[in-house]
């Protein structure tokens, strides 16, 4: 599962972002990357790196990169399109202004693409992701809560996701469907992250984003709205776990927190990749059928308890 952090307020923006993401590294990650609108509001600087946060670390390093005041952050498990650099998150509209990060699948999005190409839009990856801050850019006039509320209701599937428009320096806009998005609230700053485990260094009160809500976060403010744009209330909670337990998700320990992962893991793997007609579609691995047809042998390489998962396998691909 991938890790989000959104952050908007007084610190070094670039310092949590990073810390923030690699304190979500153990949900799992293929590549990461940051967009940071800087302190002068001059422009977004984005570094993305399909390696290890330490990795993307250095690379922000050597860039002397300006520091800013709102940025997001992303640890992405490659769902669609290959795990490189230029499909690391954050995406971007086309004029620059609009960043985006995203946890989930947009099961619609090769008519989007479609849609939006056909509409002059250019597309700079393979991702699902990236059709949102495209969509998010034909409904943007100034007010990035409306626009993204409008792009989430043209998209099918599962989000969380935050969003961060040049123009409006000290928002981030966060919204949640089926997917894992808290709150962080301090005095003069807010977060958005995947889980509590980014938040515990800095804040100990957390909203809880319900499904289908969207948050409007400012330095010190918070408002969140349905997805048809009506007002409601920010459900607060004061968390006393520390890092570890916060990690563990109230579980006594790791195991028995993946064992009841495990019905969400498999959805997560199988969403978008059902057809209607109950086939599997795995088009985005650009493997053809033809190719598919001609493989012979099968190697299953695993140990541990993969080792008898693989020896399962091995029967139920026989015997197909
Ligand atoms: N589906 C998106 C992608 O492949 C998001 C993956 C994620 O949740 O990290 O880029």
């Amino acid at each position: 599962m991938c890790g989000i952090i959104g952050y908007t307020g007084p610190r070094p923006v670039v310092t949590v972002l990073l810390d923030a993401l690699s304190s979500l590294e153990y949900r799992g990650y293929d590549s990461a990357g940051i967009a940071v609108l800087d302190t002068s509001n001059v422009g977004v600087h984005v570094i993305k790196d399909n390696h290890k946060v330490v990795h993307l670390a250095r690379e922000v390093e050597s860039r002397h990169l300006p520091d800013g005041r709102t940025g997001i952050g992303h640890t992405r498990w490659a769902t669609h399109g290959r795990p490189t650099a230029l499909n690391a998150h954050p995406h971007s509209d086309c004029t620059g202004r609009l960043h985006v990060i995203h946890n989930g699948i947009v099961e619609n999005f090769r008519e989007l693409r479609e849609l939006l190409t056909l509409r002059g839009h250019q597309f700079s990856s393979d991702t699902d992701t990236e059709v949102l801050p495209h969509l998010i850019e034909e409904f943007y006039d100034g007010n990035l809560t409306m626009a993204v509320r409008r792009a989430v209701a043209s998209i099918e599937g599962v989000y969380a996701l935050v969003a961060m428009s040049a123009i409006e320096p000290d928002r981030i806009v966060a919204a949640r469907l089926s997917a894992p998005l808290v709150i962080g609230l301090g005095e003069e700053e807010m977060f958005a992250a995947s889980d509590i485990t980014a938040l515990i260094p800095y804040t100990r009160s957390v909203a809880l984003l319900g499904d289908g809500e969207i948050a409007t976060l400012g330095p010190g403010t918070i408002t969140v709205e349905t997805l048809d744009g009506e007002p409601t209330e920010p459900r607060l909670v004061a968390v006393e776990w520390d890092a570890i337990q916060a990690q563990k998700n109230g579980y006594p320990h790791f195991l028995l927190k993946e064992i009841h992962e495990q019905p969400e893991t498999l959805r997560n793997a199988l969403r978008g990749r059902i057809a209607d007609t109950g086939l599997v579609d795995l088009r985005e691995i650009g493997i053809s059928d033809e190719l598919l047809a001609g493989i012979r042998d099968i190697v299953l390489v695993a140990c541990g308890s993969a080792w008898y998962t693989a020896m399962v396998t091995r029967y139920a691909l026989e015997h197909l």
